[in-house]
């Protein structure tokens, strides 16, 4: 829990940005169709099943009540403020939902701290299940979006949004990206095409969009025998859909796998050696008639397997809890997140590439605060890196100011 005085401190800055920028607000497309949820300051709970028939109305709510995280159903009701069984469900975008949290990176363990919510216990990283001291099973969690975090977002939502383009066919102005505000991204379809389609269907494509069950033996990797020549052959590196993504991912894993992550593939030591020796020959040939004889002893199981490494590669590493949920609610782009005081900013999925996340979403500019910081690592805000903080006092400009505190990390002085 954030602290009373600073969440008192958090939201007369959320109400002052509002004032100000209420058409940053992004209103989504039949807004009246859509129910709305949002967290208040004082009780931290969820206040759901609101609508609004117009955008004024969504605007003037938000600069009186000052939500601390504001919400949007991605799918459309004709009674979006009755009952969840009752609102008449008329479809739903598609929605993904990336986050750090569902990619584990290496870095969690520098910036993520847990502490057990009943024995005290403290560690880092992701929170266990159970507590190792007290056996408890729930904890404060302060998880923080760091650069290389952001980063590993960024890249499975490249591979998203070019598996929706590329491979399923929406129009790349059809999906959506945003940043979500805190550690990930969000993509959206908003599209005739996806509005009915159930939660079994959208599972089919969340199935496709991770890779769910693809398997090279499927995907062109066969033996092939003409008289007595047997002969292997595999997925080429421009083939369409998964064929093409196996194999690149697996060139990609080729190109600068160690004999310890072959071995780990469960391939013997000496065909480990002889990949590792002829490797720029596989490479080579991969672009002609194909890599799949160049090692004796290397048959389609061994392929196979390396072909699944490449799979997983290219799987996308969306929460697909989220996408196949028609009743989901999603944050309001233009909105200010509770646990950082950023924006949602959204963009083009062309953009993606160059968005500057930790610089598109900073809020509040300017001013001076002088804040007591318990622990927080290195941050970056736009152009300006903070920290890392330990037991200190700074003077801080609002945005990092408002980072810290939403983090519960420290406390305003004076
Ligand atoms: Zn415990
Ligand atoms: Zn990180």
């Amino acid at each position: 829990m954030v602290e009373m005085d600073n969440l008192a401190f958090i939201r007369e800055r959320f109400s002052e940005f509002y004032d100000k920028n209420i058409d940053r607000v992004e209103v989504p497309k039949s807004i009246e169709s859509r129910e709305f949820g949002f967290t208040l300051f004082k009780e931290n709970v969820m206040v759901r099943h609101k609508g609004f028939l117009k955008a004024e109305d969504l605007k003037e709510f938000i600069k009186r009540n000052v939500p601390s995280n504001v919400y949007y159903s991605a799918a459309y009701y004709s009674m979006p403020e009755a009952k969840m069984d009752e609102k008449g469900w008329i479809g739903s975008d598609l929605f993904f939902d990336i986050d750090a949290d569902h990619i584990p990176t290496e870095c969690n363990k520098e910036h993520d701290v847990w502490t057990c919510k009943n024995c005290g216990l403290k560690g880092r990283g992701i929170a266990p299940n159970k507590c190792p001291k007290c056996g408890n099973e729930s904890f404060d969690e302060r998880t923080w979006p760091c650069e290389i975090c952001l980063e590993t977002a960024r890249a499975e939502t490249m591979k998203l949004t070019d598996m929706l383009t590329s491979d399923l066919g929406f129009s790349i102005k059809d999906v959506k990206c945003a940043f979500s505000g805190h550690r990930g991204y969000h993509v959206q379809v908003e599209s005739d095409e996806v509005l009915r389609l159930d939660s079994v269907a959208r599972k089919e494509i969340v199935d496709y969009v991770t890779g769910t069950g693809v398997d090279a033996i499927f995907h062109g990797l066969e033996v092939i025998s003409s008289g007595r020549v047997r002969m292997l052959t595999g997925p080429g590196l421009d083939d369409f859909g998964w064929r093409g993504r196996a194999a690149r991912g697996a060139y990609d894993f080729l190109l600068t796998a160690t004999a310890r992550d072959l071995i780990s593939l469960g391939l013997r030591k000496n065909i480990v050696e002889e990949i590792i020796a002829n490797r720029d020959a596989i490479l080579e040939s991969w672009k002609t008639v194909g890599p799949w004889n160049i090692i004796k002893g290397l048959g389609l199981e061994g392929w196979r397997r390396i072909i699944q490494r490449g799979i997983t590669l290219q799987s996308a590493k969306i929460d697909t809890v989220v996408t196949v949920d028609v009743h989901r609610l999603i944050r309001l782009p233009g909105t200010l997140h509770g646990k950082t005081g950023l924006l949602k900013v959204s963009f083009s999925a062309s953009e993606i590439e160059e968005f500057d996340p930790l610089k598109e979403a900073v809020a509040f500019k300017g001013g001076e605060v002088k804040v007591y910081v318990e622990e927080a690592p290195k941050f970056r805000l736009g152009d300006e890196v903070f920290g890392p903080f330990e037991k200190q006092t700074a003077n801080l400009p609002i945005s990092a100011a408002i980072f810290l505190l939403s983090k519960n990390a420290g406390r305003v002085i004076s």
